[in-house]
């Protein structure tokens, strides 16, 4: 029988792992002190000799780079500064927006394939590929990691629907592989086509580059019959970063990258269930000296083992971007949480936190103007803020019912009214 587990990394002891991840820290420091002119600049500029760079723990003493260094850099010198290797060893290189240039070693790394395995992806299976194939690494790694799980691959990229649903049909494809708006709108498509979904063999769906929201997965696994997966990915530090298994319960964290969560601010690194900024650090990435790249992507993890056996921390999905974000009590409240948690709640329609810090202290209050009807507002309340405290840390100070028309349609969610002289 085959593993459920894509190598011997996945299910490390938790002493294992932070030797593993302590080794490769070391190896990635030296070598992108060596090779890489930025990454020495940086190092150099910390104050830190590299060798004292020997834990996770050791990575705050070095400051978090993020895109827009990474812009100016690459504008100074080509790759940002950060290629390790002679400019021939580069096998290919891809665009990100700015322009950022992300050279890759390998034609054979294995990043996306683990996440692909994990989601039960094999042999006999035809996964079409519908990420773009041009600058980006989407398409091309995916389409590896399709065939390193022995799963044939359909290579669609973007554009033409019409084809996509054709081939799906004719060829009986039972991977999707794509983004979950993407299929959404693919389903849709395929219907007023006159091909209900029904007719599709499509089983199983790979998603990145968008979060899957919880109403999406319900729609796609209750009404469509579709096992989705999820997977976080971002192309600056080399590509996935983290990973669903059947338990879909947070996304393991891949041991080929460092990832930390901590403060934006200070880059003080966060213990689990703290909402901060994802950090990666890449240590099995020998090209690339990218040390402690700042995602701005808002996140917080969960500590231990899982069900499906595998042992590194979850991600639980990304709450927000940085930029989207009021700390309060020491804590991230994170506009986009806050909103996903109160639509959750059929009676709410607007909704509005304002942060004020009337003695000394952060107040925070909710606001909310709820659908014409009645409704048992103290059951409410009580509901709100323990939902809320389960997953921001906070409780509200003062929850408020207000007329309709009172929080404008445009308003932000979190609305920071702290004066700090
Ligand atoms: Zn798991």
């Amino acid at each position: 029988m085959q593993s459920p587990y894509f190598d011997h990394f996945e299910t490390m002891s938790e002493e294992a792992r932070a030797r593993h991840q302590a080794a490769g820290l070391f190896q990635t420091i030296q070598n992108a002190y060596a090779k890489s002119v930025s990454a020495r600049e940086i190092i150099d500029r910390s104050g830190v000799k590299p060798g004292d760079v020997k834990t996770v723990a050791d990575l705050q003493k070095l400051p978090i780079t993020r895109k827009n260094d990474l812009i100016d850099l690459e504008k100074q010198r080509l790759f940002g500064g950060f290629l390790t290797v002679p400019f021939e060893e580069v096998a290919r290189i891809f665009i990100s927006p700015g322009p950022i240039y992300e050279p890759l070693h390998a034609e054979s790394i294995k990043w996306f394939a683990k996440s692909f395995w994990a989601s039960g992806l094999r042999k006999g299976d035809i996964a079409v590929n519908t990420f773009n194939f041009h600058m980006s690494p989407a398409g091309m790694l995916f389409h590896e990691a399709i065939r390193d799980c022995g799963a044939t691959a359909l290579p669609m990229g973007t554009g033409n629907t019409e084809i996509l649903i054709r081939a799906m049909l004719d060829l009986k494809a039972s991977v999707f592989v794509g983004t979950p708006s993407h299929l959404l709108s693919v389903i849709k498509k395929a219907e007023e086509l006159g091909h209900p979904w029904a007719e599709f063999n499509v089983k199983k769906a790979w998603f990145t580059g968008e979060m899957l929201t919880a109403s999406m997965r319900h729609t796609l696994e209750s009404v469509y019959g579709i096992d989705t997966y999820q997977a976080y990915a971002v192309s600056e530090p080399g590509g996935a970063l983290a990973y669903e298994c059947s338990e879909k319960n947070g996304l393991h964290f891949m041991d080929d990258y460092i990832i930390e969560i901590v403060d934006p601010v200070t880059g003080k690194q966060f213990g689990a269930g703290e909402v901060g900024e994802v950090v990666v650090t890449p240590i099995n990435n020998p090209t690339w000296g990218l040390i402690r790249f700042g995602t701005g992507d808002l996140s917080s993890f969960v500590a231990g083992g899982c069900r499906c056996g595998r042992t590194a921390h979850r991600l639980t999905g990304i709450a927000g971007r940085v930029g989207d974000s009021v700390k309060v009590r020491g804590q991230f409240v994170v506009g986009k949480q806050a909103a996903d948690i109160f639509s959750g709640f059929a009676d709410i329609t607007r909704a509005q936190i304002t942060v004020e810090r009337p003695n000394e202290r952060d107040e925070m209050t909710f606001r909310f103007e709820l659908r014409p009807g009645d409704c048992d507002k103290e059951a409410l309340s009580k509901d709100i803020a323990r939902k809320f405290q389960n997953l921001c840390l906070l409780r509200p100070d003062r929850i408020e019912y207000v007329e309709i028309g009172t929080i404008g349609e445009a308003a932000k969610t979190v609305v920071d009214l702290r004066r700090f002289v």
